[in-house]
């Protein structure tokens, strides 16, 4: 079920991905100057780079249209063939990008356990292998918040602690940050003590901070210049790319501020969500992520979209709900009733 085929959608909870740039996206994008960015030439995107590098504390930022696109060339920055990516079960730059590490990189993960999607840093330095008999490590890999485990939180000291791991092994650790702004707002810190952890990070502007599209990746220069090139090898030279950038500007200034508000209406949802009977693990509840295990999921959900109100059935009994800016209290309110009712 679409939104195209409802008479009038309550609320789109499906993903944070489903925002629409606002007006002043748009009038940004109509003013924004623009160049050929292949040849690094476009003014707009460099200001977007240099922004995000400025907020997370890096040299460096290359801008690209997913971010699948930027964990990917991540991980081709940081390894080899035939080594392993440790990571936290459940990760993204597995699960949902496809076997792109494989078939870019050519290198596999191997999961560490991570309730609530946090790993123990001991488990970390446990999985990383070195031997002649076994495919090396070739980098650590965390992701803050971890979307699978319920856009989880991981604590400033256990980043800090596998830092300190990637670092006596002598391993790159990079930090898919798709939505490291909902970490930052959940902890109440700026986003630098987080992702100053990290040799690379992947930034979604897309996600919460409700730009139509784009992601960048942050670490030194001459990483990212290296990185440059496998963009282009993935088909993500965009030319005059500062029309996007220019929007994700806007989202950079205005979306950060606006998560504590999702994070409470996601709460406020949660709660209800319980209260009706539903069975949702609130311990994970920390940003803008609900999971829901019910019966029937898919025709359950289906069920709530004819009156308006969608999810993301994401298993035979699990169902995912997003907040983002675009869901008001008024929204919510229209929500809760459907759902419980
Ligand atoms: C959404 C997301 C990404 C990137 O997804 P794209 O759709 O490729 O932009 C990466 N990691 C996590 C954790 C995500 O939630």
């Amino acid at each position: 079920m679409t939104p195209s085929t409802l008479s009038r959608v309550l609320a789109d909870l499906r993903s944070d991905t489903v925002t629409t740039p606002t007006p002043e996206m748009r009038e940004a994008m109509a003013q924004a100057a623009v160049g050929d960015d292949v040849y690094g030439e476009d003014p707009t995107v460099n200001q977007l780079q240099a922004e995000v590098a400025r907020l997370t504390g890096h040299e460096a930022g290359l801008f690209m249209p997913s971010g699948t696109m930027t964990n990917q060339v991540a991980i081709a920055l940081h390894t080899r063939r035939g080594e392993e990516v440790v990571c936290a079960e459940g990760s993204h730059i597995y699960e949902w990008e496809l076997g792109m590490m494989a078939t870019f990189s050519g290198v596999v993960p191997r999961f560490v356990p991570a309730p609530l999607g946090v790993p123990d840093p001991e488990g970390v330095r446990l999985a990383v292998r070195h031997s002649v008999h076994q495919s090396p490590t070739g980098m650590i890999s965390l992701e803050d918040t971890h979307n699978k485990a319920g856009g989880t939180v991981i604590p400033l000291e256990v980043l800090a602690a596998v830092r300190t791991v990637a670092d006596m092994e002598g391993l790159p650790l990079h930090l898919d940050g798709a939505r490291v702004f909902n970490a930052a707002a959940a902890q109440n810190v700026p986003v630098s003590d987080i992702t100053r952890h990290f040799d690379t990070v992947s930034v979604c502007l897309s996600k919460g901070l409700g730009a139509p599209v784009g992601s960048v990746l942050v670490g030194s220069a001459a990483a990212m210049k290296q990185a440059h090139r496998y963009r282009k090898m993935m088909g993500g030279g965009m030319r005059q790319a500062g029309v996007l950038a220019a929007a994700a500007l806007v989202a950079l200034r205005d979306g950060p501020d606006r998560l504590r508000e999702d994070h409470r209406r996601t709460r406020q949802l949660a709660e209800a969500l319980v209260e009706a009977g539903f069975d949702v693990n609130l311990a994970a509840v920390q940003t803008n992520i609900i999971y829901a295990t019910l019966p029937d999921a898919a025709a359950q959900v289906a069920r709530w979209a004819e009156q308006g109100v969608l999810a993301s059935a994401l298993g035979p009994d699990s169902v995912r709900f997003v907040l983002h800016h675009q869901v008001s209290d008024e929204a919510l309110a229209e929500a809760i009733r459907v759902l419980t009712a």
